[in-house]
């Protein structure tokens, strides 16, 4: 690859500006000075710097987001603030798009890649990976519900759910707290299954997919990269 290219991929700055570093000497392969970026660079075995700094050339990222609620689970909106205007310049030059949707008023776990084979993996129906939610629903939630979710329920729609397993934490006359765990991913599952019973959640969140555990350090709003070992979690 061009080393201006890799390095225009890597964030560092436009391709003008990396003609400018590198006329200052600032750039260096393998401890030279490069002044020529259409120069071919070997991404595994030729070390680029910048400053003296090693720029690490990679092609995927890999985030994981608190989504906040009153933000789109998309990449642009005409009206609505989107999740990718969260995101800072460093990871948005990567393109990265969420995986799957979360509604509006949903919070929690959204993982957010520019690599289309996993999140295609992660999505494919027939994966059934298991995606985790809290919510807090109005209503009473019974045992008599948890045996329902795992027999499935009917959707307004006719659609008969796949076993999902629902964990009361609290419950309580007019309000309940439930963890519940799908292997699906229809549209409002979550809101539509509790209204299939006549209840109504009244805030929901994600936080998990797959093995994949929503950082609890990460505040409405806020986003990490994955490490290394929760990428390996996902494939
Ligand atoms: N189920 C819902 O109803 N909403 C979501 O955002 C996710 C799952």
């Amino acid at each position: 690859m061009r080393l201006d290219k890799m390095l225009a991929n890597m964030g560092i700055g436009t391709r003008k500006e990396i003609r400018q570093l590198a006329k200052a000497g600032r750039i260096t392969v393998n401890d030279q000075i490069i002044k020529d970026v259409s120069k071919h660079i070997h991404l595994e075995k030729d070390l680029v710097e910048l400053d003296g700094h090693f720029i690490q050339y990679r092609a995927f990222i890999y985030l994981m987001m608190n989504k906040p609620a009153g933000v789109l689970s998309a990449t642009t909106d005409r009206y609505d603030e989107v999740v990718i205007d969260l995101l800072e310049d460093t990871h948005l030059h990567f393109e990265p798009f969420p995986v799957g949707r979360l509604d509006k008023d949903t919070e929690g776990l959204l993982l957010l890649t520019n690599d289309g084979k996993l999140s295609h993996q992660l999505l494919a129906p027939k994966k059934h990976v298991p995606k985790t939610y809290y919510a807090q629903i109005s209503g009473k939630v019974t045992s008599e519900d948890q045996d329902k979710f795992k027999r499935g329920v009917t959707l307004d729609d006719g659609y008969l759910t796949k076993p999902a397993q629902l964990k009361i934490l609290h419950t309580r006359d007019h309000t309940s707290e439930i963890e519940l765990t799908l292997t699906e991913g229809k549209f409002h599952q979550v809101k539509r299954m509790f209204e299939a019973l006549g209840k109504k959640v009244t805030y929901l969140k994600r936080i998990s997919m797959g093995e994949l555990i929503l950082d609890p350090e990460l505040d409405l709003g806020e986003y990490r990269e994955l490490t290394a070992d929760e990428v390996a979690l996902l494939q």
